[in-house]
């Protein structure tokens, strides 16, 4: 597994694996780290296990993906193998999506909303940059910011109003009265978003921790200048709702054990529209959840889609990582 060519950069699915250092915290309660990267293409889980008479033991896990990036790898490595060529596509007239996917904690924001070095901050660099070739002159960006809690569509640009979306008999999901914003440079990008992004950490719950229950969807979109109702292209940034919370974990209260009902059921739904896109499927289970219902415009047609699986490198975090390697390989 360690001497795999390169994967190909412009096909329709990409599937990468993020692997974050140990933090402080991680070191201070002496985790172990138990995730090796092999080569640029694979990676091996060192799971602990206890056998019946509490004598411990190591299972060994490996997984081969599009990309793997270790604890080491920057956010401009990343973004050159994930969002880079995404943003080329969109230039092309297409829709992109990219994802991050995984566990809380395991650096899916830093990785696609840092303020500074976030994914979707280097991806406006380059499409700001684009956008002045003379090429591109008759195109203009505009940005939209919602989230997805409880099945439920909310606008972080304008008071977490409700929305709805639909189809507009052209293959177009439309989210009826979502703000957009016409943006022209990268600060005003970072300060709209920040803005947003503010609304989404409060939540209507007040809980500081809301982030991890709800999907954030950052859209970039370009438009002709002389059309704002065309859409050229379009680029989608989603900070999924952390995967533990997906699972089944015996919760006694209801209102959490509703909301991880939602999200279990949209991050299966999204697995499998990502993988009925590569069979060709004539089926795909777009109504299955609020998440892909609104990104069926993303999915057919002309798309690409990357998902960026994050996880945390600690041993105590074992059984959530193999939950998140074992998803993002069924994507694939
Ligand atoms: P998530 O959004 O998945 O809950 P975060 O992105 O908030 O996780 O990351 C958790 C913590 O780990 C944050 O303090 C973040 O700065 C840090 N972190 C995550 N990924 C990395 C990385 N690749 N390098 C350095 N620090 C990271
Ligand atoms: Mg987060």
């Amino acid at each position: 597994v360690s001497d795999l060519p390169p994967s190909d950069l412009n096909q329709k699915i990409r599937v990468c694996v993020r692997k974050r250092p140990l933090s402080k915290k991680d070191l201070e309660r002496a985790e172990k780290d138990i995730i090796n990267t092999i080569g640029t293409r694979s990676i091996q889980i060192n799971e602990p296990k206890l056998k019946l008479d509490l004598s411990k033991y190591i299972e060994q896990h490996t997984f081969t993906f599009d990309d793997v990036f270790d604890a080491e790898a920057n956010n401009l490595s990343v973004y050159e193998r994930t969002a880079l060529p995404l943003v080329r596509y969109i230039f092309q007239g297409g829709k992109a999506t990219c994802f991050a996917y995984g566990q809380t904690g395991s650096g899916k924001t830093f990785t696609m909303l840092d303020p500074r070095h976030g994914l979707y901050v280097l991806a406006a660099r380059d499409i700001f940059a684009f956008l002045r070739k003379p090429e591109n002159q008759h195109l203009s960006a505009w940005i939209g910011l919602y989230e997805i809690y409880q099945g439920q569509l909310y606008d972080l640009l304008n008071n977490r109003k409700k929305l709805f979306a639909r189809e507009d008999g052209k293959q177009n999901v439309i989210i009826m009265g979502l703000k957009e914003f016409p943006i022209d440079n990268v600060d005003k990008l970072v300060q709209v978003f920040a803005y947003g992004n503010q609304i989404r950490s409060t939540g209507s719950t007040g809980a500081n921790d809301s982030s991890s229950r709800s999907h954030a969807v950052l859209q970039i979109l370009l438009k002709p200048k002389k059309n704002k109702k065309l859409i050229h292209g379009k680029l989608s940034f989603i900070d999924l709702a952390g995967s533990e919370r997906g699972a089944d974990r015996g919760e006694s209260d209801t209102k959490t054990r509703m909301e991880g009902a939602e999200i279990n059921k949209s991050l299966l739904a999204l697995k499998e529209c990502i993988r009925a896109l590569d069979q060709d499927k004539r089926h795909t289970p777009f109504r299955q959840s609020k998440l892909t219902q609104v990104l069926k415009d993303s999915f057919v047609g002309k798309s690409r889609t990357c998902m960026i699986a994050t996880i945390s490198p600690g041993g105590t975090n074992s059984e959530h990582t193999l939950n998140t390697l074992r998803y993002a390989d069924r994507v694939k």
